[in-house]
């Protein structure tokens, strides 16, 4: 049984937002395209209708990454430890309160707060809840809402929901992407996105370093043809080392990389995080849901792309990941 309802609550959500006079709208730490993208959307929309506005990530002295610095609505960001109390509080793309890092505090602590995310591992935080697994990007609840609070589709509005859109559904190829994500993209075309920039700044646009860090990661990727009952596992691994002043999202494209393999139905990539733990990427095909690999690894995701944070050696957590991917593979 999920613990959250199976129905969005858009009406108490559009109630609530219009009630409220101050909003701190969260996206979840090391945001990518749909969280920020998200936030950042919803943020535009209630400064229209005169809200006070504000929007961060629960990570000390939050910046927003170069990576994402061409999203609108910039000037709403604040880091965490200049929010001023909200009356209502907006989480974006994030299945656990844990991922809102220090922010999750004012969220618990907010007499409303609203968790828009699509994310089946959600674990029904919040007081309204804005919860779609089906959906391919949190970016495209986030327009629903902003359609349902009266807003004007302006192009800032649209760039930023596009970017999410494109990021969750890997430029339209994944296998949640329907005739509907289609129509809501070309009505953000219709909006006047500048699509094939963006496309640049979201996929291809990397410093050289990340190519010389692609190339040693895939020059160093291993593959294990008898993981997951045969139907395959390529890994590999990034250490602080490897990593050098590499910003998270150009690791996300390792894993893209190494999901190419035929003869792998799984993709890994472990990156050692700032203290040292490693934390590991998961990617599936078809048959595994790798959303419950990572779930059983404590951590959680998706059928097709999730993630956990490893507490053993880099040894031990690949042996724990084939461990687990045995099982799932077993049925
Ligand atoms: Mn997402």
């Amino acid at each position: 049984m999920a613990a959250y309802s199976q129905t969005p609550d858009w009406s108490g959500a559009v109630s609530a937002l219009r009630q409220s006079t101050s909003v701190l709208i969260i996206a979840h730490v090391t945001p990518d395209a749909d969280a920020l993208g998200s936030a950042l959307a919803i943020g535009l929309a209630l400064e229209s209708l005169g809200k006070s506005v504000q929007v961060s990530v629960g990570e000390p002295q939050f910046q927003v990454p170069m990576s994402l610095n061409f999203l609108p609505g910039q000037h709403l960001v604040v880091p965490p430890e200049n929010v001023v109390v909200p009356d209502l509080v907006v989480s974006c793309d994030t299945s656990s309160d844990a991922r809102l890092g220090s922010l999750a505090e004012s969220l618990n602590a907010a007499p409303i707060s609203i968790a828009l995310d699509h994310h089946a591992s959600f674990t029904g935080f919040g007081t309204i809840h804005l919860i779609d697994p089906v959906a391919p990007a949190t970016a495209a609840l986030a327009l629903e809402l902003i359609d349902r609070l009266g807003v004007e589709l302006t192009v800032d509005i649209a760039t930023a929901i596009y970017s999410g859109l494109a990021t969750d559904t890997g430029s339209f190829k994944f296998q949640g992407t329907t005739a509907d994500t289609l129509r809501v993209a070309a009505r953000l075309f219709e909006a006047g996105i500048d699509h094939a920039t963006l496309a640049r700044r979201l996929f291809d646009d990397e410093p050289f370093e990340a190519l010389v860090m692609m190339a040693h990661a895939v020059q160093h990727a291993v593959l294990d043809r008898q993981a997951a009952s045969g139907l395959g596992l390529v890994y590999t691994a990034i250490s602080l080392a490897d990593r050098g002043t590499m910003p998270e999202l150009s690791m996300e494209r390792v894993i893209e990389a190494l999901r190419r393999t035929s003869e792998a139905e799984i993709a890994a990539v472990f990156k050692q995080a700032d203290d040292g733990t490693w934390k590991g990427s998961l990617r599936s095909k078809t048959e595994i849901n790798v959303g419950a690999v990572a779930t059983a690894l404590g951590g959680g995701g998706h059928h097709y792309a999730a993630g956990w944070t490893a507490t053993q050696d880099l040894d031990a957590a690949i042996a724990n990941l084939k461990t687990e991917l045995e099982f799932a593979a077993r049925g």
